[in-house]
């Protein structure tokens, strides 16, 4: 087939390893204590809480995956599951090759910008130089004596929040994979930087990449393929932009008619969204 990344009916927790251990404790307890302590309550209570509920989607090699909702919601652990990281206790998920990940703040290791960005890989000048002119670098990397040579930390450059990402962004993009997880990549960035590079970079330098894009703006959920939003670890609706305003007309309506909501800073417009999807959940 021509899926590149398939989840069917998935469910995950991230206490689930420290819960097995509680489960085994629990059952090694029980050979001696008497039973009818309330430890094993306690223990069951722990060991329940999915940070993902029975997540379904597939996405088709080349095409663009927005993910949003409400604070917490599992949008990091999708990706960390996505990558093997959080394994699910439940359901299937199925990709084919190589990933590339870029996390939502970036580790920057002592070297200079372009091993930063090279991180490892040979150094190709053409795909090198796409990936910055895509990442908006070159004005940075323009107004530093050394340019690209810098070395970043111990007395080297101080990075911006924004250059940081940028950075960041750069590696993951310069790194050849089959499915790239691009988790928040424009926190830091402003408006304008956070326009080009999403249609620069996402859009036409990776346009026949496989991506998945964690993001809120109303903007990229247009131009993605596919959109999930989720609440509580539950999906609230996974499809295409106009499937969401036919199947949600009531979440769309609510966020559709706040003109600003894409111009103000990330994390307002995330607690927008919370706020939005709780009333939807609870009215619907
Ligand atoms: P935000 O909007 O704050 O970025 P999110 O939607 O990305 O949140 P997650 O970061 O996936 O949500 O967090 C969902 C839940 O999973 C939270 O309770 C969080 O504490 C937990 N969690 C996230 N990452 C880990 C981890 N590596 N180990 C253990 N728990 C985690």
């Amino acid at each position: 087939t021509n899926t590149e990344l398939e989840l069917v009916n998935v469910t995950a927790s991230w206490d689930e390893g420290i819960g097995e251990l509680f489960e085994k404790i629990k059952q090694e307890n029980k050979a001696d204590d008497p039973p009818n302590g309330d430890t094993g309550l306690f223990f069951t209570n722990l060991y329940v809480t999915p940070v993902l509920k029975n997540i379904g989607l597939y996405l088709e090699k080349g095409k663009m995956l927005a993910v949003a909702g409400s604070t917490g919601s599992g949008k990091s652990s999708l990706l960390m599951m996505i990558l093997g990281e959080l394994v699910p206790s439940e359901g299937k998920i199925r990709h084919s090759g190589r990933i590339s990940f870029s996390p939502q703040t970036s580790w920057i290791m002592p070297g200079t910008i372009r091993d930063n960005i090279l991180f490892g890989l040979a150094y190709d000048e053409y795909r090198y130089t796409s990936v910055i002119r895509a990442c908006q670098l070159e004005e940075d990397l323009a107004l530093l004596p050394e340019k690209d040579k810098a070395p970043l930390k111990e007395g080297g450059v101080t990075l911006s929040g924004g250059q940081r990402a940028r950075i960041g962004l750069a590696r993951a993009v310069y790194k050849d994979a089959d499915l790239y997880l691009l988790d928040s990549p424009f926190t830091h960035l402003d408006i304008v930087t956070e326009k080009e590079i999403f249609e620069r970079c996402l859009c036409k330098l990776m346009s026949s990449k496989t991506r998945v894009v964690v993001t809120s703006k109303l903007d990229h959920l247009k131009r993605a393929d596919k959109v999930l939003l989720l609440h509580n670890g539950m999906c609230y609706f996974y499809g295409s932009f106009s499937d969401l305003q036919a199947q949600r007309p009531d979440f769309s309506s609510l966020l559709l008619g706040l003109e600003a909501y894409d111009n103000i800073n990330a994390e307002r417009r995330t607690s927008i969204l919370t706020e939005t999807l709780r009333r939807v959940s609870v009215d619907e």
